[in-house]
């Protein structure tokens, strides 16, 4: 038996996706800022920066690690964007696959879940 979400607790989820969606916002500015300034210091003093070739590995490192958290929080944003596009069409909570009520418990934990646990 399929039990549909009540208003209240659609609002309650996408309540929470709002904020998650905030947050995720923040990191990003937070990152791009990162990634800015150490460009800024890479183009800066080529001189002061050749004395620290050692350091040069990890700073490739260091912005691969940046660029993938960055690339990854940019599909959790497409997620969320669609899972509250999805309470605006009313389709919210139901699983993409088989069309089932994804299970309250599982939404909490991700709210901008697609499918049920069976299906992904
Ligand atoms: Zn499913």
């Amino acid at each position: 038996m399929i039990k549909k979400l009540k208003k209240e607790e659609l609002k309650r989820f996408e309540k929470l996706l709002l904020e998650e969606r905030q947050k995720i916002l923040r990191e990003l500015e937070y990152e791009s800022d990162q990634i800015a300034k150490t460009q800024l210091e890479t183009s800066g003093d080529l001189a002061a920066y050749s004395n620290h070739m050692a350091d040069q590995g990890t700073e490739t490192e260091r912005r691969e690690i940046t660029s993938q958290i960055i690339s990854s929080r940019r599909d959790t944003l497409f997620e969320i964007n669609h899972a509250l596009r999805k309470i605006a069409q009313g389709t919210y909570g139901f699983c993409e696959r088989c069309g089932k009520m994804i299970p309250k418990r599982r939404l909490k934990f991700l709210p901008q879940a697609r499918l049920c646990i069976k299906c992904s």
